[in-house]
């Protein structure tokens, strides 16, 4: 696979609004795109940094992924994923690692947000850091 360069981290939150201040009147970075993803049951916001993306992730539902990791995080949020971006095409990376025996979350690439195609590795595969392949 050829990765280009990371393309977001993922940041879960509680509350996008509780948090976006510091992001935009703090660090000076601009909130360009709010959306839910119904899929994953979470609302997204996106901040550019240079050619890399934070992903703020907020649950919209008790049994969203990311409201179990905030809640096995203490209540708190935190770092949650990095993703990086995949030049020569998810499928060809997942069948890449899959042949090199890395757990895959998702066996297909699905719809991410953002307009995105994306599939997620398992931490137990990925120096225990939940791992995304994307790409546009
Ligand atoms: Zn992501």
């Amino acid at each position: 696979m050829k990765i280009s360069h990371i393309e977001h981290l993922g940041i879960a939150v509680k509350s996008i609004d509780e948090v976006l201040p510091y992001f935009e009147n703090v660090l000076g970075l601009k909130c360009y795109k709010q959306e839910v993803v119904e899929d994953q049951k979470v609302k997204t916001a996106f901040i550019m940094v240079g050619q890399t993306k934070l992903e703020l992730l907020e649950p919209t539902s008790e049994d969203s992924t990311v409201a179990k990791f905030i809640e096995n995080n203490g209540g708190k949020g935190g770092m949650h994923h990095l993703a990086f971006a995949i030049e020569d095409g998810v499928a060809n990376a997942l069948a890449e690692c899959d042949e090199k025996g890395i757990r895959l979350i998702d066996k297909a690439p699905r719809n991410g947000a953002d307009g995105k195609h994306i599939a997620f590795l398992h931490p137990k595969s990925t120096a225990a850091v939940l791992t995304e392949l994307c790409e546009d």
